[in-house]
């Protein structure tokens, strides 16, 4: 499992670019939702972006369902990378591979 590490500010987020870390912006997600930057566990390039919302999953999909948490983050459904396959979940702040 690896922690995912919240960072508050996007640029030093970019910059340490640690496997499974993570920034939300709020200021640019879609309708009732926000922004999900990650860098994937298994450390490929990045980051990725996905649509999360505060516990619910906004509309267009695909879409995350954030428990609203950045210390102990968790979304549903899992997590599947296309670029580099990484398959697995993120939950209480830990990503575990499927
Ligand atoms: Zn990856």
């Amino acid at each position: 499992m690896i922690r995912a590490i919240e960072f508050p500010d996007p640029a030093e987020f970019r910059r340490k670019a640690l496997p499974g870390s993570f920034h939300i912006d709020l200021t640019n997600g879609g309708p009732r939702g926000a922004a999900f930057w990650f860098f994937c566990p298994c450390g490929c390039a990045g980051p990725h972006r996905i649509e999360v919302g505060f516990c619910h999953k906004p509309k267009p999909e695909p879409s995350w369902c954030w428990n609203g948490k950045l210390a102990e983050p968790t979304l549903t459904p899992s997590v599947h990378q296309a670029v580099c396959g990484w398959h697995g979940w993120l939950r209480d702040g830990y990503w575990e591979a499927v």
